[in-house]
């Protein structure tokens, strides 16, 4: 079989466009994965070392997490080759010249990623009019200053807690991680009562058993600071981390975090994934064996795509909030449910709900897949 189509299996990818312009040295890729649920969303990554093995399983990634979460798109990807710390004509050049190339490929929305930003989106809607995660003046709902992925961790975290029977208030809580993601993350969940015991960055980690000042550090992430500065608690080093006794452990950082040689270490009786990919198949493994529970990233992490799709129906950042709360928690107790019931690990019952609705999609399609 000719090389293009290695990819290929029964879910997609329904079509894979290469683009190249060489009097901009612009290269890049899009993949339409599946769109048996509607238009796709994916986000445009940017990045020296990006290829399109890398874009088809993000783009696979996405066609589950949309269905997931019940939206009617479908899955896609994009991604740029280049540093996206590029002088900043430059990178518009690119970015404008790589949108309109895909002008005609309307069942693909572009959204940010790794390397792009609201900025990046707008140039985008201004040459073709698809793109979310928009600035607020051009209709867009700024999802990672208002937290939507953390707001959706801390629904996914409550019901996980439910089917262990902990209460969230004074439940120990982990994240590793204090970016757009887990700054959200711990700061909701400390309003509502948890006690964050350990906290990393790039840079350093802190931990306190009696709970950290989560204001503060927020106040410190901001001003520009480690949270391995912060005034209290015990400074201890990032990878000792996963060390930390607790009732959650949230990755919220780089993916691979948990393996076969830390997971074994990891002291906490659920893991829910806000990073995508967190830990790899060996150490879900160990985790599932140990019986810790883990609510997998694609239904744990899914409140920035909610809050994305919603944006482009023109929802307000209100009724967005109240989408993602609602399909968080109903996909995680379906997921934690279900698994139960079968005895099987959470990602596979995950991976079974959302091919099942993509399934029922592609059989009301003429054709299945797009
Ligand atoms: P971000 O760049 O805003 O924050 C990442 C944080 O992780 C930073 O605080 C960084 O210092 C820290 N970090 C990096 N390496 C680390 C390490 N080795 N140990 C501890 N901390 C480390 O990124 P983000 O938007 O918060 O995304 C975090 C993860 O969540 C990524 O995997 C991303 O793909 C995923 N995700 C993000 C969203 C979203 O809405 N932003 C949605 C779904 C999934």
């Amino acid at each position: 079989m000719d090389d293009a189509f290695r990819f290929a299996d029964d879910l997609g990818p329904a079509r894979i466009v290469h683009v190249h312009e060489p009097g901009l040295g612009l290269r890049g890729t899009l993949v339409v994965d599946n769109v048996a649920t509607g238009p796709s969303i994916g986000g445009l990554r940017m990045a020296p070392d990006v290829g399109t093995e890398e874009c088809f399983r993000l783009a696979r990634a996405m066609t589950l997490k949309n269905a997931a979460a019940g939206l009617a798109h479908g899955g896609g990807k994009s991604v740029l080759y280049g540093d996206p710390r590029m002088p900043r004509e430059r990178k518009e050049q690119l970015i404008r010249a790589f949108a309109c190339n895909l002008r005609g490929v309307e069942d693909y929305i572009f959204g940010p990623d790794m390397g792009t930003d609201e900025t990046c989106m707008a140039w985008v809607h201004d040459e073709i009019g698809r793109a979310v995660g928009l600035p607020r003046e051009i209709g867009g709902i700024p999802l990672d200053e208002l937290g939507a992925t953390g707001f959706g961790l801390v629904h996914a975290t409550e019901v996980a807690l439910a089917h262990l029977a902990i209460p969230l208030a004074g439940a120990r809580v982990a994240v590793q991680g204090f970016g757009a993601v887990g700054l959200h993350a711990a700061r909701l969940l400390a309003e509502r009562g948890a006690r964050i015991v350990g906290v990393s960055d790039s840079r350093g980690a802190v931990a306190d058993p009696g709970g950290l000042d989560v204001a503060a550090l927020v106040v410190g992430k901001r001003a520009g600071r480690s949270v391995g500065e912060h005034a209290g608690g015990k400074r201890i080093a990032p990878d000792a981390l996963v060390d930390v006794e607790c009732e959650v452990w949230i990755p919220a950082a780089r993916p691979d975090v948990l393996r076969e040689d830390n997971a074994p270490r990891l002291r906490a009786r659920a893991v829910v994934s806000g990073a995508n990919i967190p830990a790899t198949p060996e150490a879900e493994k160990i985790l599932h064996e140990r019986g810790v529970l883990s609510v997998p990233d694609f239904i744990a992490n899914a409140g920035g795509v909610i809050c994305a799709a919603m944006e482009y129906h023109g929802a307000t950042q209100e009724a967005a909030f109240r989408a993602i709360e609602e399909r968080i928690r109903a996909n995680t107790e379906a997921v934690l449910a279900d698994a139960a019931r079968r005895g099987v690990p959470t990602r596979r019952a995950a991976v079974d709900l959302a091919v099942a609705r993509v399934r029922r999609a592609m059989d009301t399609r003429r054709w299945s897949i797009f």
